[in-house]
């Protein structure tokens, strides 16, 4: 199979929890440059699969990013790797300020030798993830005070300072206003650019609008995959998951 440079594999991934299979043969790709969700009713093994992807969970099959593979390895050595991943409830310094927060972050990323170095002024990395996420006048706010919206936003920020090649996504517009969920799909958009950017979301309108391709499980089975047009059009994912 030929796979773009830096893309996510996953081939016939299969995980069980005391003897029940949770994932079940399941093979899909993600490419840098397209925004993929990952979809399906409760239960259809979203997050134990990217919890496999991330070390979480243990699994057998294969998961490649570029041509490192993952199973198998600690969820550290995932990290170095270069896959970040955020979730549902997003885990900033409350007291903290956006670039302190942001600068531990890149601390992770950083040798201590750099680290001492870098106090002179701040990481590039830093201004380029606080453009990126549109914190950029939220600099000096402390976390705690940042609307839900900018604090999902300040996590991803927190991830792209460590510059991961991949970055996966669990229902990050859970609980967002409409105009924050617009400004979470564009920032999606623009991370994806050079980046594999996979999301888990339950939020059918944000995934119509902002799905480059969709992959839906349906009780730990790939059920369908391909554009939102193609996955609606599809009879089965209509029986089972959009109920129409
Ligand atoms: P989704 O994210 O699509 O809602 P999950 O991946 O959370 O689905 O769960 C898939 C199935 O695996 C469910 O039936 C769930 O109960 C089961 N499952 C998930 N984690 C565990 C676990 N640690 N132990 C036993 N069963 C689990």
């Amino acid at each position: 199979m030929t796979v773009a440079a830096g893309s996510l594999v996953v081939e016939n991934l299969h995980v069980q929890f005391d003897g029940f299979v949770a994932v079940d043969d399941v093979s899909f790709d993600a490419h840098p440059g397209e925004v993929r969700f990952l979809i399906g009713p409760n239960g259809a093994g979203k997050t134990t699969c990217i919890d496999a992807i991330t070390g979480l969970s243990k699994g057998t099959g294969s998961v490649k990013l570029g041509d490192q593979e993952l199973l198998g390895r600690s969820t550290q050595k995932i990290v170095q790797l270069g896959v970040g991943r955020t979730f549902q409830t997003a885990s900033v310094f409350e007291q903290l300020s956006v670039l302190q927060n942001l600068d531990i972050a890149a601390g992770l990323r950083r040798s201590s030798w750099s680290l001492l170095r870098a106090r002179r002024g701040v990481d590039p990395a830093i201004e380029v993830a606080l453009e990126e996420s549109g914190l950029t006048r939220e600099r000096d706010t402390p976390a705690g005070v940042l609307s839900h919206g900018q604090k999902q936003w300040l996590e991803i920020a927190m991830m792209l300072v460590q510059d991961p090649r991949a970055l996966l996504l669990d229902e990050p517009v859970a609980g967002m206003s409409q105009d924050e969920r617009t400004a979470t799909g564009e920032l999606l958009h623009r991370i994806a650019q050079r980046r594999v950017v996979l999301v888990v979301e339950h939020d059918m309108d944000f995934m119509r609008r902002f799905a480059t391709r969709v992959t839906v499980l349906h009780q730990g089975k790939l059920l369908s995959e391909g554009t939102v047009a193609q996955v609606q059009a599809d009879p089965s994912v209509q029986a089972v998951y959009l109920g129409t």
